[in-house]
């Protein structure tokens, strides 16, 4: 029974993922073990938290001085862990929305935050501010790449003064990075990589070691960066299917194939909403996010919308209902989303505008 899969997270993840991993479950790497009942410390999952590393540094073309690491706490986790471990006086957050604006929520326990310089936010989030100067008395800026709530994108990497770090959890592996523009790239595993229960942060190394607070052990980088990620016992199923994506990734010709797809899938829909009169976009052309598309029905056919929901509902799309704090609908359009759901919703839009 397969569904066209638009949840925003957790969310679609390649068949091959999802295959592989209920293999592992059952007998992990023909140990006659699962891999949910293995020692960690077995020279088996040692394996395949070096090979994750391994790809994940493949995949995104990462340069020396870098650490790849995995933890627990979701994203969320790092927007307390960042300011812990880099915030001496003042940081710099762009303010692109609900996760921008928690990130920076955390940052204030620790320090002078400015998330108000470059802001969206008097125009609900509806678009990335450009041209602005980055400030050289902040000890990093911190952005969202993809703003899963409010659908708007960063599409380039900043050529910045300070450490730029990234919330990247919802476009992770959707287009090559410079990553050497950054000083930390992190995410929750969920939308791109893997299922839920693993975070993942790429750490410039020379950047820690320069606050003076006392650092919790399992919440400093350097702690899990010198551990390799095991210094306590690490999410095994979501690191092992996050190994899996990243072989996919590799298998379907790359990042910069998965922009293409993104590119590809994304057009279509925006130019079905564009052109389709029931429908508009939420937010302004130039910042469009590739990952989550928004979208809502136009002022005279508001009450179509729950019909609309139906509809879809009808023809085995899931996910498809907006944030609440957005309205309407939002369809994430994933690495692993085929085109063919695309396609399926368009043509869905399109006989729904005939039928009403
Ligand atoms: C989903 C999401 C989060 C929250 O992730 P958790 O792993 O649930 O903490 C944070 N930031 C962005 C951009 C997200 O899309």
């Amino acid at each position: 029974m397969k569904k066209h899969n638009f949840f925003a997270g957790p969310s679609i993840l390649p068949d091959y993922t999802v295959e592989e991993t209920v293999k592992a479950i059952q007998d992990f790497d023909g140990t006659g073990i699962s891999l949910m009942c293995m020692s960690h410390r077995d020279k088996s999952f040692d394996a395949v938290m070096n090979k994750t590393v391994e790809l994940f540094k493949q995949v995104l073309d990462i340069p020396a001085g870098y650490s790849v690491i995995f933890l627990g706490g979701g994203a969320s986790l790092q927007f307390a862990m960042v300011p812990m471990n880099l915030l001496r006086t003042k940081a710099f957050y762009v303010n692109t929305g609900t996760w921008a604006q928690k990130a920076a929520k955390e940052a204030k326990l620790f320090g002078e935050v400015d998330d108000t310089t470059v802001s969206s936010k008097a125009d609900n989030y509806t678009y990335i501010p450009k041209g602005f100067k980055i400030p050289t008395d902040c000890d990093y800026m911190h952005i969202t790449s993809n703003n899963t709530i409010f659908g708007t994108e960063i599409l380039n990497d900043y050529d910045s003064p300070i450490p730029v770090v990234c919330d990247a959890s919802s476009d992770i592996f959707s287009r090559p990075i410079d990553v050497s523009k950054y000083g930390i790239i992190y995410g929750g595993a969920q939308k791109n990589f893997s299922c839920a229960g693993v975070t993942f942060a790429i750490v410039k190394d020379d950047l820690l070691g320069k606050v003076d607070r006392a650092i919790p052990t399992m919440l400093n980088y350097q702690t899990h960066i010198d551990k390799n990620s095991m210094f306590n016992t690490p999410p095994v199923v979501p690191i092992f299917a996050g190994m899996k994506t990243l072989e996919w990734i590799l298998q379907n010709g790359g990042v910069k194939e998965m922009e293409k797809r993104a590119i590809r899938k994304s057009t279509k829909l925006y130019e079905e909403i564009d052109r389709n009169k029931l429908f508009r976009g939420t937010v302004r052309e130039d910042s469009r996010s590739r990952m989550s598309v928004c979208f809502v029905m136009n002022d005279e056919y508001k009450d179509l919308e729950a019909k609309f929901l139906d509809f879809v509902k009808g023809r085995d799309m899931v996910g498809l209902k907006g944030h609440r704090s957005v309205g309407g609908f939002r369809a994430s359009l994933y690495n692993a989303l085929p085109e063919e759901s695309v396609d399926a919703l368009v043509q869905a839009m399109k006989d729904f505008e005939k039928e009403n």
